[in-house]
């Protein structure tokens, strides 16, 4: 491919059967890098025709595209992860200026992405039926495993790279159409970009579509469209209800992975050392914008103050700033919603008793004052009922919240709609094992923090966290029926 990806080529066209076009009502939206609140870019603005165009696109290719040997299949996906890594440096230049990414976030997005399209390219290899025998003389059965048809797929704006490719490359793979609606604050990096760098491959025009536009505008219609067969959902529980809905009243399978209110539970027996080392990642990773960052910190009364002590002085000393100083660790919030939000949270959880240790404001930025960097905020006397524990906070805020028993602690990681990731240090593998099984969660690690993904291992949340599975052969499962197919080899008896 020889493209240029810069945020100043011309994004403003959607993606739908294999041609670039602009949106039916020629409206754009604005594209603004987080760091510099500059408008970077425009893209369109999609409307409901242009949704349509994209279904009936999808729904046209999926059989021809279903009919491809698996190689075939492979090798498109193989295509994709090779442009990938040629345009690295491109894509991690475009996840810093549109999402407001550090370095380690755009790397580790772009990492992330290439492992989901390795895993994805084994798949087409990996669609095995099974054989059995019939209990009807001369019959034998067969199950075929197949493409369910198109997949709709919808990203959130927080890794929108890696968690559009966990999506779309296995779809593709397995013989599935697509249709992608990426988040509106990223819509280059979680949608536009894939239809460059699948438009290089060999894939037949019609089986990638990619339309942009607001989800108040147009979610409904994407996710609720009958043409649509799987609706793989990445965002927030309330957007995820409404979705799973739409797609339960088109009978459609959806896979939706939700918000988190994840635990960081360390004992009195934990090595403190390795507790805030991972600590301190878990909560400030891409500023806490991570479904499976650590919401909570619960921690033995015995080390409390050291911890909350030694945890404050690592926040007072992360660097923060613009994302595009790759020195930064705590970088802007994506947009001032979020960033209100988050704040009052703090403010509320002062107001409800909790002292602020560090942090709570914004941090000035090359002399703006309203930057969207929020400085990096502990807090300590949290109780789990405190606004900043209760709900997703989704900002580099670290609460603290005392325990004196473990059992106290593990009905406190428990008592939260959620359950998608967690962590615990208790000393050794197997003390910290035996917590680890009693959180009613989709992943918990043990001596690490909750923020792991590999594409290669099932990652999915229960409760508010969502329904369904991705990564691998349980995401296959997802996107792929079963056909009984039987064969009667000789002419059937009947009784009649
Ligand atoms: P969001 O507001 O739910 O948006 C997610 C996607 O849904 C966006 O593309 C959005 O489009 C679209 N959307 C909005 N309204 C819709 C509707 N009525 N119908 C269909 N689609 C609609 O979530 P977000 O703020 O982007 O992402 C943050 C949330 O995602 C957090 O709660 C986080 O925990 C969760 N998340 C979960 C995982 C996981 O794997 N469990 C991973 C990452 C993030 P617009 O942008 O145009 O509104």
């Amino acid at each position: 491919m020889t493209a240029d990806l810069s945020p100043s080529v011309d994004w403003n066209a959607l993606y739908v059967d294999g041609e670039w076009r602009e949106s039916e009502s020629g409206e754009t939206i604005d594209v603004e890098d987080p760091s510099t609140r500059e408008v970077i870019t425009q893209v369109p603005a999609g409307t409901e025709a242009d949704v349509n165009a994209a279904y009936e696109a999808a729904a046209d290719a999926r059989q021809a595209w279903a009919a491809h040997p698996p190689a075939a299949r492979e090798q498109v996906v193989q295509q994709v992860l090779r442009t990938l890594q040629d345009y690295r440096e491109d894509v991690i230049d475009l996840l810093v200026a549109e999402a407001g990414g550090t370095r380690v976030m755009a790397e580790t997005s772009v990492q992330l992405a290439s492992d989901q399209a390795s895993e994805a390219a084994t798949l087409p290899r990996r669609m095995k039926g099974e054989h059995a025998e019939s209990n009807i003389p001369d019959k034998e059965h067969l199950v075929r495993r197949t493409p369910t048809g198109v997949v709709t797929v919808i990203s959130p704006w927080n890794f929108p790279l890696n968690l559009s490719m966990r999506a779309v490359a296995p779809a593709i793979a397995a013989g599935n159409s697509v249709v992608l609606k990426p988040a509106t604050n990223t819509p280059i990096t979680g949608g536009l970009l894939f239809a460059k760098l699948f438009e290089e491959t060999d894939l037949p025009p019609g089986v990638l579509n990619v339309v942009t536009g607001r989800g108040s505008e147009i979610g409904d219609r994407v996710a609720g469209h009958p043409e649509s067969d799987v609706v793989a959902f990445t965002g927030s529980t309330e957007v995820g209800r409404r979705v799973g809905a739409a797609a339960g009243k088109n009978l459609a399978e959806a896979a939706l992975e939700l918000g988190g209110n994840n635990a960081h539970v360390v004992t009195d027996g934990a090595d403190l050392d390795a507790a805030i080392d991972a600590g301190v990642f878990g909560s400030f990773v891409h500023q806490g914008q991570v479904c499976i960052s650590i919401n909570r910190h619960i921690v033995h009364e015995a080390v409390y103050d050291e911890y909350v002590e030694r945890l404050t002085e690592r926040a007072e000393d992360l660097p923060r700033g613009s994302a595009h100083d790759p020195s930064t660790v705590v970088g802007p919030i994506i947009d001032e919603r979020q960033r209100g939000k988050m704040l009052s949270y703090v403010e509320d959880t002062v107001d409800a008793g909790a002292t602020l240790e560090t942090g709570g404001g914004i941090h000035e930025l090359d002399g703006v004052e309203d930057s969207l960097v929020v400085e990096p905020t502990i807090l300590s006397g949290v109780t789990n009922e405190m606004p900043t524990a209760c709900n997703e906070h989704f900002g580099p805020i670290a609460p603290v919240i005392p325990f004196s028993d473990v059992d106290e602690a593990i009905e406190m990681a428990n008592d939260t709609e959620y359950g998608l990731s967690g962590s615990v240090h208790a000393g050794d593998v197997g003390a910290g094992a035996r917590i680890a099984r009693r959180m009613e969660t989709g992943h918990v690690h043990v001596n690490d923090q909750p923020v792991n993904d590999e594409a290669h291992v099932p990652f999915g949340g229960i409760g508010a966290s969502g329904v369904g599975t991705y990564n691998g052969e349980a995401f296959l499962r997802e996107i792929t029926e079963k056909q009984w197919l039987s064969l009667q080899h000789e002419p059937r008896d009947f009784p009649f």
